[in-house]
């Protein structure tokens, strides 16, 4: 069947400016991590990306290892860009990264400008794309001159390989230096996309208060810390949740019985929002302006559908946030 995009996609979506770029982007973002592998149904993620985009959402998240195999999620996602989306090119928001282990030998891993410059080559062609619109260094190298990293993300932008860079996982020193180093190269970074749910606090030591200052947008990822915090585990490990899955990166050992208590909690406040525990998730994450965009998951289309409507209601009275701090500590 030939896909066209609904005429209705931009009605429902609000976009947020990216740091001080001219970039804005979708307040919900998809990432292809899980379900665009090889192991997945075609079928079902195509109807995923299709809903995504009919949706609004305009920023697709990619990195070379994503499948599994690795590389598989963008081959696939470049089979369905090749299919339904290319005469929306220009209407999308495509990210890669390199930085976690893709191939064998000194140069399949971290930061040298030998293994970015040939992932990114290789990202490409298994896309079919002639450019990425963010190219991320996907986790700090702690071997690599920063500066030989950070010179190769400004390269790739001078070579029309991308438009913009990215920095993920940095903590706030590393990611003040990295922006220095790229600010005097003349290629301002874009966005920084740490781990952050209410499960997850790190970056508020510090991260979100470099960024508002810097101009540098802020994408969550794991804003469900993987699919905890939603009623999916409030009573058992379903079969074909993240966590029983062999390619699931969420481990059965860390959906402990404390977490499910909170979990539970959670949820009480969100039924009394009229939310899901998944919406409010989202919601509480966005309702912080410094945050650009979340970067969800979803393994069925019926997810990214209910994760959507957490636009409905994005406000928090201070009560339900005490509490959800209480919940937590
Ligand atoms: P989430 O925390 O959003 O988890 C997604 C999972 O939660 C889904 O696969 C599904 O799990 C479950 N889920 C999603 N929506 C719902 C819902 N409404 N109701 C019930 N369950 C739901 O994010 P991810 O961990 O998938 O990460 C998102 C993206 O972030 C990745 O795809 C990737 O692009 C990026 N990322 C970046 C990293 C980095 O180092 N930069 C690291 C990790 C992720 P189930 O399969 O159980 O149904």
């Amino acid at each position: 069947m030939t896909y066209t995009a609904s005429p209705d996609r931009y009605k429902q979506m609000e976009y947020r400016r990216c740091g001080k770029s001219g970039i804005k982007l979708p307040l919900i973002s998809l990432g292809l991590w899980h379900n665009f592998g090889d192991v997945d149904v075609p079928e079902n993620y195509r109807k995923i990306l299709q809903l995504a985009f009919d949706s609004g959402i305009t920023h697709f998240d990619l990195a070379n290892n994503y499948g599994p195999p690795y590389g598989t999620a963008e081959s696939n996602f470049g089979k369905l860009l090749k299919q339904d989306f290319l005469p929306y090119r220009d209407e999308l928001i495509i990210s890669t990264k390199a930085g976690y282990d893709m191939w064998a030998g000194p140069y399949g891993d971290f930061g040298s400008k030998k293994y970015l410059t040939a992932s990114l080559d290789q990202s490409l062609k298994r896309m079919g794309l002639d450019y990425v619109d963010i190219f991320y260094h996907h986790r700090p190298d702690p071997e690599t001159p920063l500066e030989e990293t950070m010179g190769a993300l400004d390269l790739f932008v001078r070579q029309g390989k991308a438009l913009y860079v990215g920095i993920s996982n940095y903590p706030a020193d590393l990611a003040a230096r990295a922006f220095d180093i790229l600010n005097d190269l003349g290629t301002p970074c874009l966005i920084h996309q740490p781990k952050y749910s209410m499960m997850e606090r790190w970056v508020e030591g510090g991260l979100l208060n470099l960024l508002e200052e810097r101009g540098v947008g802020c994408i969550p990822f794991s804003p469900l810390a993987q699919g905890l915090l939603t009623d999916k585990y409030l009573n058992n490990i379903p079969d074909d949740s993240r966590a029983a899955k062999a390619s699931g990166h969420l481990q059965t050992n860390e959906i402990t019985a404390d977490k499910v208590q909170q979990v539970r909690k959670l949820n009480d406040i969100a039924s009394s929002r009229g939310q899901s525990l998944a919406q409010m998730a989202l919601s509480w994450l966005l309702k912080d302006p410094r945050v650009t965009s979340v970067l969800v998951g979803a393994s069925r289309p019926e997810q990214l559908a209910d994760s959507l409507k957490c636009l409905e209601r994005l406000d928090f009275t201070p009560e339900e946030l005490v509490r959800i701090e209480e919940i937590l500590r």
